[in-house]
């Protein structure tokens, strides 16, 4: 098992806000959030990330994020929430220990300008998905 800063939060070794603990999983309050309320969703059972979870660790994460999005939602007022997560350190991630984001959002303008939308030609997207389809055969 991973020794990850999240197993010593599991373990109590480390402090955290913790906001939710059942069996499988633990929610706890990001310590460098992109706005209050922004929640971490981990499981128990270690995984490094989408890449070797199993199934039922993930669904016990995937349940508690559907559980903990509206209390976190309603908790600072917000009118939604980003739930985000990253894989690899290609992708942003830094602790490697699978985890979702639950981020508050008021508005549009708290992260319009983060994630810009791109065009590309056709015969590039009819090319891509020809490819992934290839992947999983
Ligand atoms: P990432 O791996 O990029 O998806 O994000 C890891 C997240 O874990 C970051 O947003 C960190 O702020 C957060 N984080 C790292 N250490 C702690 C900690 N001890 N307590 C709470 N959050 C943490």
């Amino acid at each position: 098992m991973e020794d990850t800063i999240f197993m010593k939060i599991i373990r109590r070794e480390v402090p955290a806000h913790i906001v939710y603990e059942d069996d499988e999983t633990i929610a706890f309050l990001d310590a460098k959030p992109n706005v209050p309320g922004h929640t971490l969703v981990v499981p128990k059972k270690y995984a490094r990330n989408i890449f070797d979870v199993d199934e039922t660790t993930l669904n016990a994460v995937i349940r508690t994020v559907r559980m903990i999005a509206p209390a976190v939602r309603d908790g600072v007022g917000a009118h939604g929430v980003h739930i985000n997560s990253n894989h690899e350190a290609a992708a942003g991630q830094i602790v490697f220990h699978l985890h979702f984001h639950i981020i508050p959002r008021h508005d549009q303008s708290e992260f319009e300008f983060c994630w810009p939308k791109r065009e590309y030609p056709r015969d590039e997207f009819v090319a891509v998905a020809e490819k992934i389809r290839a992947q999983l055969i």
